[in-house]
């Protein structure tokens, strides 16, 4: 997959629970770094659920993403390569980080200190997705003012447009106060379900309302998907051949490919 003129940093997220922002960060992640590109995901979810799947280390004491964001080590001490992928690391997120919305309040630069700590990093990698809990909390924040993109998971399903409008403010709010250049560049559509019109309605409806920034592949309801999890495995790696890993790697592809028309 074609190497981007720079690094680009995605956080992935929507304050709406189970819509498929882990599975995608991890998806689009692996087929990333099995294209040949350098890939860092940071779990920034207290839920630990990316680093689970990507089968690294995240028991109490492993160094994590949270001793980062207090800045008690650098995101270099924290980075796991991934059994998966040699190209993929991993920065877990432990239990210690459902503390942090609470403790990061009192700290200074509050808002940035995911972006301090993933600065000098950055260069060393091609992409990196950070994983965002279902909040609009500091923490999604904090992945806000770090990244330069938004990649949004929609499912296709009834009820998904809603909170949608909270969550175009608060990026709205991020890039007035925070960070002028971040771009709501890439919405992708999750387990669609081509034998409903729900689900043809809602991709309508969402390609109508973001036009350009909605990638044209869409990942189906496949229950591969949601087993490889299971295995600590992406879906690429525990069922190469099936729809959904297909669907991950396309997706994969268009983001790659928008990386080097766009710069
Ligand atoms: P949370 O808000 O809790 O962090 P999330 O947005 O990260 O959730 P996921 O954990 O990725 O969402 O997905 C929610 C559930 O749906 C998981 O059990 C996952 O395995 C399943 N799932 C995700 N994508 C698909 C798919 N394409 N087909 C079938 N199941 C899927
Ligand atoms: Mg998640």
């Amino acid at each position: 997959m074609p190497k981007p003129d720079s690094p680009r940093v995605f956080c992935v997220a929507n304050q709406k629970g189970g819509v498929g922002k882990t599975t995608t960060t991890v998806n689009i992640g692996v087929a990333l770094a099995l294209g040949g590109l350098k890939v860092l995901v940071i779990d920034l979810d207290p839920q630990g659920n990316a680093s689970t799947a990507l089968g690294v280390e995240r028991t109490v004491g492993t160094p994590s993403i949270y001793d980062v964001l207090l800045g008690e080590i650098d995101i270099d001490d924290a980075v796991q390569t991934c059994p998966d992928a040699p190209n993929l690391k991993c920065v877990p997120a432990t239990l210690d980080l459902a503390g942090a919305e609470i403790e990061l309040v009192s700290l200074v630069a509050r808002e940035s200190r995911l972006r301090a700590a993933l600065d000098p990093a950055r260069g060393n990698y091609d992409y990196v997705l950070i994983d965002c809990p279902p909040s609009l909390g500091l923490l999604t924040v904090n992945a806000m003012v770090a990244t330069s993109e938004v990649l949004i998971p929609i499912q296709c399903e009834y009820y998904a447009l809603e909170g949608l409008g909270q969550l175009l403010r608060n990026i709205e709010m991020v890039r007035k106060h925070l960070n002028p250049t971040l771009d709501l560049s890439t919405i992708l559509l999750t387990m669609y379900d081509g034998r409903t019109k729900l689900a043809d309605q809602v991709a309508e409806e969402v390609r109508t309302h973001f036009g350009e920034s909605v990638l044209t592949s869409v990942i189906p309801r496949s229950v591969k998907v949601s087993e490889a999890p299971g295995f600590s495995q992406s879906v690429l790696t525990y069922d190469p051949g099936s729809r959904g890993a297909l669907s991950y790697l396309e997706a994969a592809r268009e983001i790659a490919d928008r990386g080097v028309k766009e710069s």
